[in-house]
C-alpha cells in the first residue's frame, strides 16, 4: 500500500493537536455538551464511544464548523477554531477532513473528479497534480480501476472508500470518522474498516473516530473516550476501557454492545 503524502500539512510533532476547553453546546433547552474538556495529541487515534445521543457526532460537527458552541474554546494545531475570525476559521478548517455516515459524494461527477475537485478549487492545486494524487489514493483504497465510474455505479463500501480518499486528498492533519460503516450492508463493512486500519498503521494522520464497531475501536485506538450525556465519563487505553472499565455506565454500555 502506498502512503499518502504527509508532507504538505505536517503534524505538530507529538504535541496537542485538538483541544476542547469548557465547550458547551445546546440545541434549544437540550444541553448536548456540558463544559466539555478533552484533547487529542498529534498522530493519535482516538475513538469516541457511548450511547446514542451522548454528543459524539456533535463534537465532530463542531470541528467541521458545521455547528457552533455556545461557550468555550476549540483549538486545532495551536490555532483557535472557535471563537475566531472567519478568515482564521477557513485556514484552520483546512487541517481537518471528515468522512460521514452517508458518503455524500457528488453523484454527477466521476470518482476521480470527486477527489480532485476540492484540492483544485480550495487548495489551488494543478489539475495534473490533483489527478496524480487522486490515483495514488484510489490505489490505496483498492479502487484504482474505478477512476471513471460514477458513484451510483459503486457499492456502498466502494463509495465510502472513495469518500475516504476524497478526505485524504486535502492532506488534512486530522481525519474525523463519523460512524462510517453504519449505512453499509454487513458484508461491505470489513473492506472499509481494513482500509482505515491500513491508514491508521501506515500514516501519521490523527484520527478522531465515532464508531459502534468495538473490535475496530480496540484495534486502532490509542485512546478511547466514553461519553455519557455530553461528558467524558471514562477514558483510557482500549485494553483498560474494554477489559477493565471502572465506570458502571461504561460497563452497562459495553455489555449491551459487545
Ligand atoms: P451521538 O453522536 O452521541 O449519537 P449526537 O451528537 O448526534 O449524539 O446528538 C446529541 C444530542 O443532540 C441528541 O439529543 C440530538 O437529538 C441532539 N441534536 C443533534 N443535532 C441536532 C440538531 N441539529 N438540532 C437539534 N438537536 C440536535
Amino acid at each position: 500500500m502506498k502512503e499518502p503524502d504527509a508532507d504538505a500539512n505536517p503534524p505538530v510533532d507529538g504535541g496537542e493537536l485538538i483541544r476542547f476547553d469548557d465547550v458547551t453546546k445546546r440545541f434549544g433547552s437540550n444541553t448536548v455538551l456540558d463544559r466539555l474538556n478533552f484533547s487529542v495529541d498529534s498522530g493519535k487515534h482516538v475513538t469516541l464511544i457511548g450511547p446514542s445521543g451522548s454528543g459524539k457526532t456533535t463534537i465532530l460537527r463542531l470541528l467541521m464548523t458545521l455547528t457552533k458552541p455556545e461557550e468555550g474554546t476549540i483549538t486545532v494545531a495551536g490555532d483557535q477554531l472557535f471563537p475566531a475570525p472567519e478568515k482564521q476559521v477557513r485556514e484552520v478548517r483546512k487541517k481537518i477532513g471528515m468522512v460521514f455516515q452517508q458518503f455524500n459524494l457528488f453523484p454527477n461527477m466521476s470518482v476521480l473528479r470527486n477527489i480532485t475537485e476540492a484540492p483544485v478549487t480550495v487548495l489551488g492545486m494543478s489539475k495534473d497534480e490533483a489527478e496524480a494524487r487522486a490515483r495514488e489514493l484510489l490505489e490505496m483504497v483498492g479502487l484504482a480501476d474505478k477512476c471513471d465510474a460514477r458513484p451510483t455505479q459503486l457499492s456502498g463500501g466502494q463509495q465510502q472508500r472513495v469518500a475516504i480518499a476524497r478526505a485524504l486528498a486535502m492532506r488534512p492533519q486530522v481525519l474525523l470518522l463519523d460512524e462510517v460503516t453504519s449505512a453499509l450492508d454487513p458484508e461491505l463493512v470489513a473492506g472499509v474498516l481494513d482500509v482505515l486500519r491500513d491508514i491508521a498503521r501506515s500514516t501519521d494522520i490523527t484520527m478522531l473516530c465515532v464508531t459502534h464497531e468495538m473490535n475496530f475501536a480496540r484495534d486502532i485506538s490509542d485512546q478511547v473516550l466514553m461519553f455519557d450525556s455530553g461528558r467524558v465519563i471514562e477514558s483510557g487505553s482500549p485494553e483498560k476501557i474494554f477489559s477493565e472499565p471502572e465506570n458502571d455506565r461504561t460497563r452497562e454500555f459495553l455489555s449491551a454492545v459487545l
